[in-house]
């Protein structure tokens, strides 16, 4: 795409277009760069292939020269048809950047380093029904793991748990911020991890790590991972789907959903079904306790809600990624906690 996209302007450029645009001297420095940025050839601006494919020949030793061998361009039309160029548009932003760090083990292993060091205070299993206030307490109620009904009350509540489960819990707060509570809506989301009894698209395709883009939403990314290269099994992400796609999906029975991930990996991998051992699948808007992947604010939604939200109502303070700007990541529920709890210092210490 961009050898094609450089060709064409190279084009329009030496035809003298678009030289009102250019100051003194900068039309030849726009070509050399055109010609860097597209993989063109010197004398006449051609994309003909570039070092950047892969070739049909790799390199190797004594007569065999691989690099002048690049595998023929697929032809312009069939590229702008698969949309693939979107792709190199979203490795570019903010949070899709190339180089992000991966806690080893998985990201849960971020939660589990608070866990290890606050264990005797965490209550695990209670889920908490209702949250009541006074002038000077509040008590958050709950059912725990056996059945057994319970309360804590304390000066203040930092409540973390998402908006699309809270807005389902007896709240003793304000009509106003029980309607902004309700202003958001969550993403549907789905993925399935297939797990692979040996690691073929790195022994047979020499592929390690990355993403498969597939045109079916239900689909959406097949990832191989980025972790335990040429170990003995893997785990591919199998299916990453989004919005109504996900709907779909999350209809779908644990097997059926299994088959339709397998029937498409087959298409890329002819190894697939035959390597896959077991899988797990999960639909966020289908879990209790999330009730959607993450909170999905509208312009309005931001503007008429989310600042109600940053207040307190009364003691009970909110907090988590659906009240930041990083929403679906781990850093908006921890800047976001950050901002919370500095608030109730200083109203404490005051
Ligand atoms: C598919 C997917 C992929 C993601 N990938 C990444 C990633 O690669 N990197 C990254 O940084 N982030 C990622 N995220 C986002 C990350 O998981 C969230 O941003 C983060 O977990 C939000 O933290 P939180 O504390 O706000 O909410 P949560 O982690 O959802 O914590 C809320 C807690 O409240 C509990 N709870 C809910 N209801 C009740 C109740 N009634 N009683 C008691 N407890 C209750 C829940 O069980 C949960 O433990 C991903 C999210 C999804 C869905």
């Amino acid at each position: 795409m961009r050898g094609y996209a450089a060709e064409m302007l190279a084009k329009q450029v030496r035809q003298g277009a678009l030289d009102s645009d250019f100051g003194a001297g900068d039309k030849e420095l726009f070509l050399d760069y055109l010609r860097s940025e597209g993989f063109l050839t010197r004398g006449d601006f051609k994309y003909i292939g570039a070092e950047g494919r892969s070739p049909d020949i790799n390199p190797g030793a004594g007569l065999d020269p691989g690099p002048g061998k690049e595998s023929k361009p697929y032809p312009l039309g069939d590229i702008l048809k698969s949309r693939t160029w979107q792709t190199l548009r979203s490795i570019s932003n903010l949070d899709q950047q190339r180089t992000m760090f991966e806690p080893i083990g998985g990201m849960d292993r971020l939660p589990a380093g608070f866990v290890r060091n606050m264990k005797p205070i965490i209550k695990l299993q209670h889920v908490v029904e209702k949250i009541s206030q006074t002038p000077t307490s509040v008590t958050v109620a709950y059912t725990d793991g056996k059945g057994q009904k319970g309360s804590i009350t304390a000066d203040y509540c930092v409540c973390t748990i998402p908006l699309s489960v809270l807005r389902g819990i007896d709240l003793q707060v304000s009509p106003k911020f029980k309607e902004a509570i309700g202003g958001v809506s969550y993403a549907l989301v789905g993925k399935i991890g297939l797990q692979m009894k040996e690691r073929f698209w790195e022994t047979n395709h020499q592929i390690y790590g990355g993403h498969v883009y597939v045109d079916d939403p239900v689909i959406g990314t097949i990832s191989l991972p980025s972790t335990g290269w040429l170990s003995q099994k893997g785990v591919i992400l199998g299916f990453y789907p989004h919005g109504a796609a996900a709907a779909r999906m999350s209809g779908m029975t644990l097997a059926a959903r299994k088959a339709y991930a397998l029937a498409a990996g087959q298409k890329v991998f002819p190894e697939y079904t035959a390597a896959n051992d077991g899988s797990f699948s999960i639909a966020w808007h289908r879990v209790p306790f999330n009730m959607g992947g993450w909170a999905e604010w509208t312009e309005e939604g931001r503007a008429k809600y989310y600042p109600t939200l940053l207040e307190p109502d009364g003691r009970l303070y909110l907090a988590g990624e659906h009240l930041s700007y990083l929403t679906g990541w781990q850093e908006g529920g921890i800047e976001s906690a950050w901002q919370q709890i500095a608030k109730l210092h200083k109203r404490a210490m005051a």
